[in-house]
């Protein structure tokens, strides 16, 4: 429908905006900063939309509804980089290393062996995040803070998984920029350059903290069902 496609595109512009507004006023380049655009559970239409608006990051949390949407997609647009947001299962492993660019969840030892096998043997290798529990939160996905710099040495060091950085989903009840400055100090500490921060509720804070990658969703394509 037209004025949903207006909204959508209506929607993206005032994000970049507010992106680089956010860059500026941190005194940073807004070309440091990657939208990633999350498109779960919206259909292809939608996501063809944001597309030729010129995006070209996206995000999808779960592997098998991103086997329904992307690979038609990825046919047609072959410059689109995938970013798997969601919890990964050894099991989909497979999969995953060959739909997805960039698979931002990697949090376990059996996850990231797993990985390093499948890469081993395809030679796909998507970039890797680790993804860090800040809120040390029972319910959420990620590794514990404390546990973070020798988990970061197993995957990169011994298993030799392409990491680039890290990425954290603050707890909803707290300050947002006390996990994201954390997770910059892990990844400082651990000389990784790239940080996936920030929601659309709060991914102007994350730029502030550094972000480097920020992960949108609901302000672009709207709220989700
Ligand atoms: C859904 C999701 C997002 C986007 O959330 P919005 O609030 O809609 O912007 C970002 N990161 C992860 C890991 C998600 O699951």
């Amino acid at each position: 429908m037209v004025t949903e496609e207006t909204n959508i595109t209506e929607n993206l512009d005032a994000t970049r905006a507010a992106i680089a507004a956010a860059a500026k006023a941190a005194g940073r380049d807004p070309d440091g900063v990657t939208l990633v655009c999350v498109s779960k559970t919206h259909p292809a239409e939608r996501i063809r939309t944001v597309i030729e608006a010129g995006e070209r990051q996206f995000g999808e949390n779960k592997v098998q509804e991103a086997e329904a949407k992307w690979p038609a997609l990825k046919q047609q647009f072959p410059h689109v980089r995938l970013h798997l947001i969601g919890p990964l299962q050894s099991n989909k492993v497979k999969h995953a290393v060959a739909l997805f660019d960039v698979i931002e969840t990697v949090d376990r030892p059996k996850l990231a062996r797993a990985l390093a096998g499948e890469m081993e043997k395809t030679g796909r290798r998507p970039e890797c995040y680790i993804q860090v529990n800040t809120g040390e939160e029972d319910q959420k996905a990620g590794v514990l803070p404390l546990d973070a710099d020798a988990f970061i040495s197993l995957c990169r060091d011994e298993l030799g998984l392409p990491v680039v950085g890290l990425m954290c989903i603050p707890p909803v009840d707290e300050e947002p920029a006390l996990h994201f400055t954390l997770l910059k100090q892990i990844a400082t500490r651990n000389g990784l350059g790239l940080l996936s921060m920030g929601m659309s509720g709060d991914f102007e804070t994350a730029v502030r903290c550094g972000a480097t990658a920020v992960r949108v969703g609901s302000k672009i394509f709207g709220a989700r069902e």
